[in-house]
């Protein structure tokens, strides 16, 4: 994600509680030993009274503000008691606090006063700004169960990048509830030549985890417009624990966001899709404005030498990952996610500014849950002023974070070219010597020494932030006929189908989507960013052929191996050159023959004389082993396609 949010000026000076909390806090090893604490915060719920803790290392006194209701004044504040031992602020209240209002007001030693809502808020007024006490047994949907059994086969995951938004508002999804959680509940809608549209057709597609764009509150869209006069990708946090607003039928109703995003995360669980979340605990929108910098000025954040805020993240702020009580943070919402909201992922935007001990946390705590809940992120080798005792969760240190996948941008590149130059092309659009790139990544990284296991790499060709591939193909090849764009782009999603690793789609790739050449279209309009759901009709073959692609992909088990070792006794390149690539995988009672034909000439390549099972010709996949050619000495395939076959010995 590159969001270019709102650059913060640092030149600015600081004011004074903060550049005192900055001194006090630059030996964060000791003060990590004595003002740590481990145990529960935020407002801790029971029917009988509700405990509220806050962790604020610099404040001199804390006050809890209650509110008449959700949208009244200030009633009531109660000065909250510092308990030296668990080195946090406490105040408890007795009888049933569901639905109380209450934010915090905190002040320093310099006797500068903030208000600000609860870091560990699980419930929020609309756009967030106070915090509210929820009793989550009273969120949960009818037929609310458990979480789904664990996901047993992760070599068979699919991965489907969306957003709630895009998927549910265009006209042609005929969704009820646009834009709206609730919309991807919906089923039986269809697009206007009666195809299906939303929920049922991601179930129709084949795939097997639903990504969704943030659906943590964020900041931008205006919740209190409805519908909202602004759109957002979502990559500019303000309640981590807290669903959007903006996407609940009724963002004023503090618990009505909570209940709709589980309602969301049941239809699609009955439905068999699992859901990952895209989450963004790198950096927030505004760091002024957010309750790590109000409850603990200097702490959440990395700084510079003169005291400014680092932008390794293009954003204007990082998160400080490798300080404790961040890291606590990070883990304790991952934790939340997955088991009050029984979430199936966790997709971690800009994962290279996080250190590899919170990544390996996080895995850890999730484990707990359950071992098989997905987790990968964009492990880009961004700068960080991290000490050199610190490692960076990026695809460098992919082998010292077993069980975390990195976005695989090699194949990306490899297949279509520089991804920041739209002109730029790549194996399928005409580029020369791009073949071995294509084949080491292809074979799930085993010669990079950087990857324990295939599965660590998501294999994908394009995502939210990138051009579409289509758009793309379109402006890397002025004058190019339609039926060879269309060629490429099947012959690159075909190359992420049947690579080694986990295979991921942005919505709407297998009908070709456009974004009109917008990249970064984070802020876009929804005529930029919206499923268009009838464009599945233009592109048939190609949805038929992703769709087939998952089926082919689940029945043949060489197709995702699951360790570097099974690719290794597997599989042979017989020829990366010419923009061909010829691999063969061999195992004990058949081979597979794969020929990717980049060339715009029908190639005649020669095999072994025998009988042959047609498994992928001409961009159709053939699923039932009926269709057969006998070959005398070559084969031809038909120029920007690729052939499958598969002979028993
Ligand atoms: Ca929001």
């Amino acid at each position: 994600m590159r969001n270019p949010l709102i650059m913060r000026n640092n030149s600015q000076p600081q004011n004074e509680y903060y550049q005192e909390a900055l001194m006090r806090l630059g030996q964060d090893s000791v003060f990590t030993k004595t003002r740590s604490y481990n145990g529960k915060l935020g407002a801790i719920y029971k029917k009988e009274s509700t405990e509220f803790r806050l962790w604020s290392p610099t404040a001199s006194q804390v006050e809890l503000l209650l509110y008449d209701d959700w949208y009244g004044d200030i009633h009531y504040s109660f000065v909250m008691q510092f308990d030296e031992d668990l080195q946090v602020f406490r105040y408890g209240l007795e009888g049933d606090q569901h639905g109380t209002t209450y934010a915090y007001r905190l002040t320093f030693l310099t006797g500068e006063q903030v208000i600000t809502n609860d870091p560990y808020a699980k419930a929020a007024t609309v756009n967030g700004h106070r915090s509210v006490v929820v009793d989550l047994e009273q969120t949960k949907p009818e037929g609310w169960g458990a979480r789904m059994s664990p996901w047993e086969t992760p070599d068979k995951t699919v991965i489907y990048e969306s957003h709630v938004r895009d998927l549910t508002v265009s006209k042609s999804s005929n969704i009820q509830h646009k834009g709206k959680f609730i919309g991807l509940t919906e089923t039986g809608r269809v697009n206007d030549s009666g195809s299906p549209a939303g929920l049922d057709y991601l179930v129709d597609l084949g795939i097997t985890h639903v990504e969704l764009l943030p659906v943590f509150d964020y900041a931008t869209v205006d919740e209190t417009q409805q519908p909202p006069s602004a759109y957002n990708w979502g990559y500019d946090p303000y309640n981590y624990n807290v669903p959007e607003g903006s996407y609940s039928s009724n963002p004023f109703d503090p618990f009505a966001r909570i209940t709709e995003f589980k309602e969301l995360i049941k239809a699609m669980h009955k439905k068999g899709l699992r859901v990952i979340m895209d989450v963004v605990y790198n950096h927030v929108y505004e760091v002024e404005n957010h309750a790590f910098h109000k409850t603990a000025p200097g702490y959440y954040f990395r700084y510079n030498d003169k005291g400014h805020l680092t932008n390794s993240t293009g954003v204007g702020n990082d998160t400080a990952s490798e300080r404790s009580m961040m890291r606590k943070y990070i883990v304790d919402s991952v934790v939340y996610w997955a088991s009050e909201y029984h979430v199936d992922g966790f997709r971690f935007d800009l994962m290279g500014i996080h250190d590899i001990d919170t990544m390996n946390a996080v895995r850890e705590a999730l484990n707990e849950i359950d071992s098989s809940i997905l987790l990968f992120g964009e492990g880009w080798n961004l700068y960080t002023p991290l000490s050199n005792d610190v490692r960076a969760a990026n695809q460098n240190n992919a082998k010292f974070m077993p069980g975390i996948g990195q976005f695989n941008d090699g194949l990306r590149e490899a297949v279509k070219g520089n991804d920041f130059e739209i002109t730029a092309k790549g194996y399928v659009n005409g580029a020369w010597h791009m073949e071995s790139q294509v084949v080491q990544n292809f074979m799930g990284g085993v010669d990079f020494g950087n990857y324990n296991d295939p599965l660590q790499l998501i294999q994908y060709i394009e995502a939210h932030d990138n051009f579409t591939l289509y758009d793309k193909l379109v402006a890397s090849s002025p004058g190019t006929s339609i039926i060879t764009i269309e060629r490429q782009h099947m012959l690159a999603t075909t190359i992420i189908m049947l690579a080694q690793g986990v295979p991921f789609l942005h919505a709407g790739q297998e009908f070709m989507r456009t974004k009109n050449g917008v990249r970064d279209s984070y802020n876009k309009p929804d005529e930029i960013n919206q499923i268009d759901w009838n464009r599945q009709e233009d592109y048939r073959q190609s949805v038929n052929l992703v769709r087939d692609l998952i089926k082919l992909r689940h029945s043949e088990p060489l197709l995702r191996l699951k360790t570097h070792e099974e690719i290794r006794q597997t599989m042979n390149a017989v020829r990366q050159d010419y923009q061909i690539v010829h691999l063969t995988y061999d195992s004990p009672e058949y081979e597979l023959i794969l020929i990717i034909n980049a060339q715009m000439n029908t190639l005649n390549v020669p095999l072994f004389p025998d009988e042959y099972i047609v498994l992928l010709k001409d961009h159709e996949v053939f699923l039932d082993e009926t269709n057969t050619v006998e070959i005398t000495d070559t084969i031809s395939i038909e120029f920007i396609s690729t052939l499958l076959l598969k002979r028993y010995k």
